[in-house]
């Protein structure tokens, strides 16, 4: 059972009396930090003082260490992939969102599936046999729309590495079927998906998710999902969305939701740290300045003992700011991307130009799938 909610908070005597050194900043940073380095996992508490008063180059330092204890030091993966984004109709409503349209407004698309396959081949004339399937949450889909379009995918591109859908549209699933949300799993696995990804996680608490998109699942029916897929044998990646309202807890709630469920599934290949993009007037966010984002990266490096990569989007983050995140615990970058309707990209848009910006970072590229096998470009 994962507690959704822990209580986290940092009282630095009681912190020092743990690690037995002086209740300072630096003696409980050093401290803390040995105790990583050494194979410990890091507690809530201690992640939460390192979020608000560690040193960042310190962070850096150690996660770099820990990165390299895991990986191979001079190489950084990358992986290929095309985004079909099926539908843009969706009732959700995310405050944060500027892909969507309101269903039965006219003013949106759903793709047929020759539209589909015909977006993969051209994904596969760029070197890219990945596909990412994203939409909305369309009420105008039944299930057999969903099974039909992962069958005629599967028949096209029988080793095609089919990703798709989300929480929300699974749980949407459950709903309209009446079957359990297992049997959802089983039958989009039998139709011909192969993964899940962890996606609409944003901030994992109610609070937060209330102001963000009070529509969507709850933080226990977002684990339900993710927890059922993983069981179900549909792997996936895991981010944070940030830059908003959420506190420094929060960031640190998020944390342990994840890392909880990696510890009953085993099913996250990978954590992705994002931040919130400017997208809508009704959405607020700040700019998450860079240190803060490579603080996040090195935090996660530290805290997930139990996920082996942490991938640096460039989409997000950009060349110059993705290039450090590479010397702050990342392995892994997550572009190309072939098409992104719900971000505005400055990503890597070639195997080409993500080879040569890993090379020219100071690594060794190496080509993986979203398995996270080596040398593989899709499931063969
Ligand atoms: S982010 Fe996704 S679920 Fe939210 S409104 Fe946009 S399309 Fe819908």
């Amino acid at each position: 059972m994962i507690d959704l909610e822990p209580q986290i908070s940092v009282d630095l005597k009681e912190l020092a009396e743990q690690f037995n050194c002086a209740a300072d900043y630096i003696s409980l940073e050093n401290a803390i930090l040995g105790h990583v380095l050494s194979g410990n996992r890091l507690s809530n508490e201690a992640a939460l003082f390192l979020w608000r008063h560690g040193n960042f180059r310190n962070m850096g330092n150690a996660a770099f260490q820990v990165r390299n204890q895991k990986h191979d030091a001079n190489e950084v993966s990358y992986t290929a992939f095309r985004v079909v984004n099926y539908t843009n109709y969706c009732n959700i409503e995310c405050s944060f969102c500027s892909f969507m349209d309101e269903v039965g407004s006219g003013k949106g698309y759903t793709l047929s599936i020759d539209e589909i396959l015909k977006k993969i081949a051209e994904a596969i004339k760029f070197d890219s046999p990945q596909l990412f399937l994203q939409g909305g949450v369309n009420p105008d889909l039944p299930f057999d729309w969903y099974l039909n379009t992962l069958r005629a995918i599967r028949k096209e591109y029988p080793d095609l590495h089919i990703r798709a859908f989300s929480p929300v549209e699974a749980l949407y699933l459950e709903k309209i079927t009446g079957l359990t949300l297992a049997e959802v799993f089983t039958s989009l696995k039998e139709a011909g998906m192969n993964s899940f990804p962890g996606a609409g996680a944003e901030i994992l608490t109610d609070r937060m998710r209330d102001i963000l998109s009070p529509k969507k699942s709850s933080t226990s029916e977002w684990v339900r999902a993710m927890q059922t897929a993983q069981m179900s044998g549909l792997p996936g990646s895991s981010n944070i969305v940030w830059g908003s309202e959420e506190t420094d807890e929060e960031i640190i709630e998020h944390l342990h939701v994840l890392r909880s469920l990696q510890d009953t599934t085993g099913g996250v290949l990978s954590f992705v740290p994002w931040t919130f993009q400017a997208q809508t007037k009704k959405f607020r966010i700040r700019k998450v300045p860079s240190h803060e984002y490579l603080r996040m990266v090195a935090l996660a490096r530290l805290y997930f003992d139990n996920i082996d990569h942490i991938e640096i989007s460039i989409m997000v983050a950009g060349k110059q700011l993705g290039e450090l995140g590479l010397f702050w615990g990342g392995d892994d970058i997550n572009s190309p991307v072939i098409e992104e309707n719900v971000l505005r990209s400055f990503g890597l848009k070639s195997v080409q130009e993500a080879e040569k910006f890993i090379h020219d970072s100071g690594f060794v590229p190496v080509r993986r799938n979203f398995n996270f096998e080596r040398g593989k470009k899709s499931l063969v």
